[in-house]
């Protein structure tokens, strides 16, 4: 039998970690950690014809069965990802209970010692299905250093409040921040109306239930030196949206070929009636990746890194209020922990991405 070296993820970011001795609570769960990498290492469900990375995973609870799952690719390079059929089988074997039950996720890894890296809507479905409280485990198919990573280690919600918010001018830059990122609130009600008219305008929604989830509609500007590209959400009856952040990227990629992101300012009108106007936008983690992606494309051309500021904004709708209501302010690194990204492919890929970038320009 296989043995696995299980170590906690303490802290650290994308590319180095830092691990250390599991919980108590954790050293109890040693069975199940088995149990997942044991069945993901068996599973045969991955079909993956375009990419041929076979993602191998099993899932299982305290009493419950045991899942194999795994990625299914089709259409053209669209996919069923490896943790979507996972909430599937695990699903399908085991009944929703209280809501507090802790879920382990195995996932065969072959580079020992990192921990696992599922995409934004990997996350989104992941924490609206399994909850915050899930455990992912990863660790090569030949036994050794597995690695033990709280789900909440791949979330980020901890928004500040942005300070420079009555001052006019964003002072905190953080040491990477393109200097050139000032988000001006100097002509502040202008930009949000502006926002407000162009994001109704943009967004096709006929499908959503009114009043679910207000935080997740939201409208996004991504500002470059040169342009200002808009997205809202649009949605089609087969619920396979397109977010609005994404639409905005693809804009940005289009005809403009313009990645060279300033800030980017994710705005939502649905604060207020639910939650006082203290609550930001929740901009769905899919979301958080498309922007991830257009940074990195920023940097293979800039060589160099950047990490351009987030500014989350809520805005008031009724007579007579303040048009903004609060602004937080985060980064495209900040709010997507551990990302999952092109990176991953090694440094020749990164060579082929850079080139294919610089001859779209
Ligand atoms: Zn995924």
């Amino acid at each position: 039998m296989l043995k696995w070296d299980f170590k906690s993820v303490k802290g650290g970011s994308f590319g180095k970690v830092t691990l250390g001795e599991l919980s108590p609570e954790q050293v109890k769960s040693i069975g199940i950690y088995d149990c997942v990498l044991t069945a993901a290492m068996n599973s045969d469900v991955a079909n993956p014809k375009f990419s041929k990375y076979f993602c191998k995973e099993g899932v299982s609870r305290w009493g419950a069965p045991v899942s194999k799952a795994g990625n299914i690719e089709y259409g053209f390079c669209q996919a069923l990802h490896g943790e979507e059929s996972v909430v599937g089988a695990f699903r399908a074997s085991c009944d929703r209970n209280s809501g507090h039950e802790t879920i382990v996720l195995g996932i065969i890894d072959e580079e020992s010692g990192m921990p696992a890296a599922p995409c934004g809507n990997c996350r989104d479905i992941m924490l609206d299905d399994l909850g915050a409280n899930l455990e992912i485990i990863s660790g090569p198919s030949k036994g050794g250093l597995a690695v033990v990573t709280g789900f909440k280690d791949f979330l980020f919600d901890s928004f500040k409040d942005w300070a420079g918010f009555n001052e006019g001018a964003d002072k905190r830059y953080s040491p990477g921040a393109d200097k050139g990122a000032i988000f001006h609130f100097f002509n502040q009600v202008m930009q949000v109306t502006d926002m407000v008219k162009l994001g109704r305008r943009l967004e096709n929604d006929p499908y959503s239930p009114k009043g679910l989830s207000p935080g997740r509609k939201y409208y996004a500007l991504i500002a470059t030196g040169k342009n200002k590209f808009y997205g809202a959400h649009h949605l089609m009856c087969d619920y396979h949206p397109v977010y609005a952040v994404e639409r905005a990227v693809i804009k940005a990629l289009d005809e403009q070929k313009d990645p060279f992101i300033k800030y980017a300012i994710i705005l939502t009108e649905n604060d207020s009636e639910d939650s006082g106007g203290f609550k930001p936008p929740h901009v769905m983690y899919r979301d958080r990746q498309h922007l991830y992606e257009l940074n990195l494309y920023q940097e293979l051309i800039l060589k160099k890194e950047v990490d351009p500021p987030v500014y989350l904004v809520t805005c008031n709708n009724r007579p007579g209020q303040k048009v903004l209501g609060r602004v937080w302010r985060t980064s495209v690194k900040e709010w997507l922990p551990f990302p999952f990204s092109a990176r991953h492919f090694g440094a020749e890929f990164i060579e082929f991405l850079t080139k294919h970038q610089e001859e779209r320009q």
